[in-house]
């Protein structure tokens, strides 16, 4: 039986599309059968990342973003990708309560989120070429977060 499954989606950059994006990854997922929680977890940390992509990456303008996912049995992976101004610094950009826009009620916690929220996540990302979110989670394992 063949059960591994791709998927990419791309869209404008606004803020109306996190939602959006939140659902179709849920959707997506949903051969994994995952529970309540696991779904509600992966799309967490995949706004956290569409949110970075549309306020940081692109500064709120015109951009485009793009998902793709792939479902392998249980185990998911997805990507989320900007073509915005990237991070210069991307290890301090990860840690818990850095944020460049401290006035603008950020609390700094996004990367920190999808840390804990996904099993792993990786982040690539070029200074005025764009920013690429790699986070991974099985489906059917038990994860004690922020522990
Ligand atoms: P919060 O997510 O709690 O609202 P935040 O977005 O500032 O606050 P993180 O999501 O952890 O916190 O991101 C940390 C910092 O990394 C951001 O302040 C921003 O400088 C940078 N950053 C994150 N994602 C991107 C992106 N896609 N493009 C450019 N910079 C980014
Ligand atoms: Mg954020």
């Amino acid at each position: 039986m063949n059960n591994t499954n791709e998927m990419i989606v791309e869209f404008k950059s606004v803020a109306m599309n996190e939602s959006f994006a939140r659902m179709v990854v849920a959707a997506f997922i949903a051969s994994t059968n995952p529970t309540l929680e696991e779904v509600s977890d992966v799309k967490t940390a995949v706004s956290e990342a569409v949110t970075n992509s549309i306020i940081h990456g692109y500064d709120s303008q015109d951009g485009r973003i793009s998902i793709l996912s792939r479902v392998e049995g249980r185990q998911v992976y997805i990507e989320i990708r900007d073509e915005g101004c990237g991070i210069p610094d991307v290890k301090k950009a990860m840690e818990p309560m850095y944020t460049t826009r401290p006035k603008e009620d950020r609390s700094g916690m996004g990367f920190s989120f999808m840390e804990a929220f996904m099993d792993r996540l990786e982040v690539e990302s070029t200074v005025g070429l764009g920013t690429v979110v790699k986070m991974w989670k099985e489906i059917g394992v038990v994860k004690h977060h922020f522990e």
